[in-house]
This record gives structure tokens, sequence and C-alpha cells, in this order.
């Protein structure tokens, strides 16, 4: 043994890297089981009105729970499912579900909900993306403006011209497309004057600090009113507080989500929401 030496420490090293990438592996193969048994669900999150209350949409997120490991979030796994070539499964998966529930919505009389679903940029990069939303949507017969494709401000920043062709796609139909966790990326200002989404979602980190960092308020503020200049709508994520919520209605902020007014939850819950509401 070579006990002490550099080559040890590397040793070392190099078999923390190895159990971590084992470890990947045992999750992509689990993943792999997960999709084939249909294991995935979809929990929702409304969306809500920040002056009337009002559910006005509802963000659908994919959940996993595994027999083994207990619950997994998709920040784990969706970043496995990128690397190994499961997203384009997990968003068809996630795509369909959103779309069958949203039509029992509709057809139970809630027909002003749009849906938000969740896309990583690498599912559409050259796959087409765009004809497989269309001929889902149109598979269950819901108009396309209650359909929202959320896709992140930091890979639309990376994949510019790309997502630049997609929002054209989206844009001829009335797809909406949303730019996710705004203000964490670092896209231009004249990026999104370009890509012009119809919502921009204020990453939740800014919402948390909203009360204590006065940067944070100039930031949040400073989006809001950029926004509603180029006509682009405004969620606010991650709010948790009251205190939070009322500096984001003098804020003029229109839409807010966060556990202030739920966790995201199975349809029958959302279902039982809209009802007491
Ligand atoms: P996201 O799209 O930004 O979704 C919001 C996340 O914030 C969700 O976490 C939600 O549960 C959480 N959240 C909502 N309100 C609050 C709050 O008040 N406080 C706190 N602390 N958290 C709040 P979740 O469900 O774990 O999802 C994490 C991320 O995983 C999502 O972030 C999204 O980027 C990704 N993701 C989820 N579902 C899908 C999917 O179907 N497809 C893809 N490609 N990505 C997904
Ligand atoms: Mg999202
Ligand atoms: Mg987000
Ligand atoms: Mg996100």
């Amino acid at each position: 043994n070579m006990k002490g030496q550099g080559r040890n420490g590397f040793c070392e090293y190099d078999g923390e890297l190895q159990s971590e990438y084992i470890q990947k592996l045992k999750l992509r193969d689990r993943l792999k089981k997960a999709i084939a048994e249909e294991a995935l669900t979809v929990h929702y999150q409304p969306i809500v009105n920040a002056q009337t209350g009002e559910i006005n949409k509802l963000e659908a997120l994919v959940r996993w729970h595994d027999d083994v490991e207990g619950d997994i979030s998709p920040v784990a796994f969706i970043p496995i499912a990128e690397k190994y070539g499961l997203i384009k499964q997990v968003g068809a998966f996630v795509l369909h579900q959103a779309c069958r529930d949203l039509k029992k919505l509709h057809d139970a009389g809630h027909t002003r909900l749009s849906i938000s679903v969740n896309r990583s940029v690498k599912e559409f990069i050259n796959s087409s993306d765009e004809l497989q939303v269309w001929e889902v949507i149109e598979q269950y017969g819901l108009p396309d403006k209650s359909i929202i494709v959320e896709i992140t401000e930091s890979t639309a920043s990376q994949e510019s011209s790309d997502i630049q062709s997609l929002l054209g796609y989206f844009k001829q139909r009335d797809i909406q497309v949303a730019l996710d966790d705004f203000g964490t990326g670092y896209s231009s200002l004249s990026a999104v004057v370009e890509l012009r989404p119809d919502i921009i979602k204020i990453d939740r980190g800014f919402i948390k600090e909203l009360g204590s960092s006065q940067d944070s308020l100039t930031l949040v503020s400073l989006i809001i009113d950029l926004s509603h200049k180029l006509g682009i709508k405004v969620v606010a994520e991650g709010v948790e507080t009251k205190a939070q919520l009322d500096i984001l209605r003098e804020l003029k902020c229109k839409y807010v989500q966060g556990f202030y007014f739920s966790k995201p939850v199975p349809l029958d819950t959302f279902m039982a929401q809209l009802k007491t509401r």
C-alpha cells in the first residue's frame, strides 16, 4: 500500500468521482424503469391573479416516487434524464398528462384555465418539438391559447437562435411561451426584447429576498415595469408570505405562485381547491 502518497490522494478522489458516477447510472436505470412502469405522476400548482385571488393558470410539475429511494426531486432527475436521453419520454408523458387533466378541468366548466408545462431545451433541439406539442393539443381538443410552454432563461440564452425559431413556431399558433426562473441567467435586456415571450416568471430567489434586500426589490420592480412596457405578463414564483404578496401587489405584479397559496398537489386536490374558492 502506498499510504500518504500523492498518488493515493488522487485515487481517493477518483473513487469519489466513480461512486458519484455509479449513483447517476443507478438513478438512470431506476428512471428508465419508472418510465416503463408509468410510475411518474404530475402535480399541479395554482397560478393566482394577485389582485382578485382567482386561479388563472396551473403549472404541471413532474413527480417521481421510488419504492426504495422515496420521493426523488425533479431537480435531481431531470438533469439525469437530459444527460441519458430520457428527457423526451419524460416530456411526452408530462405533456399528455397535463393536457388530459386540463381537458377534465375544461369539461368540468373551468374553461378559462390554461396550463404551464416545463420543457427542456434538449427536448426540442432537432426534434420538431413544436409538432409534438401541436399534435397532443389537438388530440385532446384543447385551444392553443390554453397551453403555455415554460423554458428556463439560462437555456434560452444559450441556444438563442434555436429558441428564436421555436418561439416563432409557437407564436404562429396561439401557444404561449414563458421564460422561467427569470433573473438567474445572463440574458441581456435586448435578448428579452427579441425573444418577446408571452410571460416572464421571476425566479423565487428574488421573491424570497423582497422584504430584506433593497437590490432584490429594485430588480423585481424593474422586471415588472420592463415586462409591462413590452406587453409581457409577469408571474412571481415562490410567494410564501402575505408580506411578499403585499409588496408584489404594490409593484403591480399581476400573477403570483407559491406555497402561500398552495404547494403542487394531485389533480383531485387541485379540483377541490377550485371549489372552495
Ligand atoms: P420550476 O419550473 O421553476 O418550478 C417551480 C419549483 O418551485 C417547483 O419545484 C415548485 O414546487 C417550487 N415552488 C413553488 N412554490 C414555491 C414556494 O413558495 N417556495 C419554494 N421553496 N418552492 C416553491 P419542483 O416541482 O421540485 O421542480 C423543480 C424544477 O424541476 C422546476 O422548476 C423545473 O425546472 C423542473 N421540472 C419540474 N417538472 C418538470 C417537467 O415536467 N419537465 C421539465 N423539463 N422540468 C421539470
Ligand atoms: Mg416552471
Ligand atoms: Mg421557476
Ligand atoms: Mg426551473
